[in-house]
């Protein structure tokens, strides 16, 4: 496919640029203008649509076919939700910042503090902030209200213990918010290793950051006495709440006596995941930690009015606007058009579709730990390695099959892990006609196992060296 700058022929235009009305009262200096026109492509419409159509075809999306990429929730998202995100164009929450504000933009303000009760209804929390603006800067807000919260207590300190089973963001936003990281081995029935956990205890330690399910899929039946041991050491529990969608409605984190949880409205509540767009990660806490949430707050006043109150022994800010306020739209939308019953629907279908897939796929691949899993599952290739095929081949050939890989080599407690999430927007057919193709690629694997080396071999880009890719980026080249 050619690039634009190669379809460009002078003269031609898509656009006519309205003439200027702005008076030209001061004239750009000399030294500041274009000695040379901008060599900007020159196109006409139809040439820019096929451009782009075309590119656009080359992409793999949900909206094209399945996306069971593990731990990252690409479920389907109704295009309900993108009405929902653009009803606030022209009225932002950032007016209640300005002298006069607030009055102006009560359904914004209403809005949030809205969505603020929902989510903390959800997960059990008293009180909840919409700032943070991804799943990895929710952490580190809560490690940080955490470290506020010991602080005001005369204490100081220095770990913060994470099982090795958990997101890889876990220990590297304690150790941005100034932590030392203690890891807890999993034990072989699939959650940290109680022993462990308890021999690391002592009142040195801040913090437990739990990423429930964890990273294997499975829910640990121990959270409870997980939080009473680190209670007792003056610690307090957190809970990675970025896969929600095994858990809605069925169990508040809140309840089980977690202190502080962040959750991705960017997966589990109307937002897609990944492609670097915005995200949402508020967090909830407890009402002991209530005084250190990040400033300013929405508030609701005695006349039922909202507006914004400074939080003085907060961490401060973390970001502007409340956060990013139009994912948090949809994510009421979402959570108001599902309701309780819906969003209960949510979680038994995510964790039925995962069974499911599990069910039908342990004939053939190794399943490491061989338990009822929650939203996902993660298997391991080590069988067909024996044949001399890797976890990144059968990823490669689920492409060249029209499927977009599941994750791969992660959680890092499994050796040549490949880590399925169907979500629950996945009908039986599409699960039934990937399991097809990985069935289907376990036989290749046995067979005829060079094949899958050469994978892929249908798209415009064939088997890279991720290394070399990724250590000397190129994002423009001939295809
Ligand atoms: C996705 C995810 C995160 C991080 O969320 P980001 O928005 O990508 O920063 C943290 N923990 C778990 C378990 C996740 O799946």
């Amino acid at each position: 496919m050619k690039l634009i700058y190669e379809l460009s022929v002078s003269g031609r235009s898509g656009v006519r640029i309205p003439v200027s009305d702005v008076p030209k009262a001061a004239p750009l200096p000399q030294s500041l203008r274009r000695a040379e026109p901008a060599a900007l492509p020159e196109v006409a419409e139809l040439d820019l649509v096929r451009h782009f159509t075309g590119l656009s075809r080359r992409n793999y999306s949900v909206d094209t076919n399945f996306y069971p990429l593990g731990s990252c929730t690409m479920k389907y998202n109704a295009k309900v939700m993108e009405n929902a995100g653009s009803l606030f164009a022209d009225s932002h929450p950032v007016l209640a910042l300005l002298p006069g504000g607030p009055e102006k933009v009560q359904g914004p303000l209403s809005l949030i503090h809205g969505l603020e009760q929902q989510l903390a209804e959800i997960t059990g929390m008293d009180e909840v902030t919409t700032q943070p603006l991804a799943g990895a800067h929710g952490e580190m807000t809560g490690i940080m209200v955490i470290a506020a919260y010991h602080k005001a207590r005369g204490q100081n300190r220095r770990y913060v213990i994470v099982p090795d089973s958990s997101h890889g963001t876990n220990p590297a936003s304690a150790a941005m918010a100034g932590y030392e990281i203690v890891t807890i081995p999993t034990a072989p029935y699939g959650d940290m290793d109680l022993d462990a956990f308890r021999a690391a205890m002592n009142d040195q330690v801040a913090a437990v950051m739990m990423t429930c399910p964890n990273t294997l899929g499975i829910f640990n039946p121990h959270i409870a006495e997980i939080c009473e041991i680190a209670h007792q050491a003056g610690a307090l529990v957190y809970y990675d709440g970025a896969n929600l969608n095994a858990i809605l409605g069925k169990v508040r984190p809140g309840d089980v006596g977690f202190d502080v949880i962040h959750v991705n409205l960017h997966k589990t509540f109307g937002t897609p995941h990944g492609g670097g767009g915005p995200g949402s990660g508020p967090v909830g806490v407890k009402s002991h930690l209530i005084p250190y949430l990040p400033t300013p707050r929405v508030v609701k006043g005695a006349d039922g009015t909202f507006g914004v109150e400074a939080h003085p022994e907060g961490i401060g800010r973390v970001s502007d606007f409340f956060g990013n306020f139009a994912i948090m739209a949809r994510a009421f939308a979402y959570i108001t058009m599902l309701g309780r019953e819906g969003l209960i629907e949510v979680s038994e279908q995510a964790v039925l579709n995962a069974n499911y897939m599990m069910a039908r796929l342990k004939e053939e691949y190794e399943l490491p730990f061989d338990i009822t899993c929650m939203h996902e599952c993660v298997f391991s290739a080590s069988r067909q390695l024996k044949d001399g095929v890797h976890a990144i081949d059968i990823a490669k050939y689920l492409i060249d099959r029209g499927f977009h890989p599941p994750t791969v080599y992660f959680p890092l407690n499994v050796k040549e892990a490949i880590m399925i999430e169907p979500t629950e927007t996945e009908s039986k057919q599409t699960m039934d006609s990937f399991i097809a193709v990985m069935l289907e690629a376990a036989e290749v694997a046995r067979t005829r196992p060079e094949e899958l080396h050469d994978a892929p071999v249908t798209t415009p880009v064939g088997r890279l060296d991720e290394t070399r890719a990724a250590r000397a980026l190129q994002v423009c080249c001939e295809l």
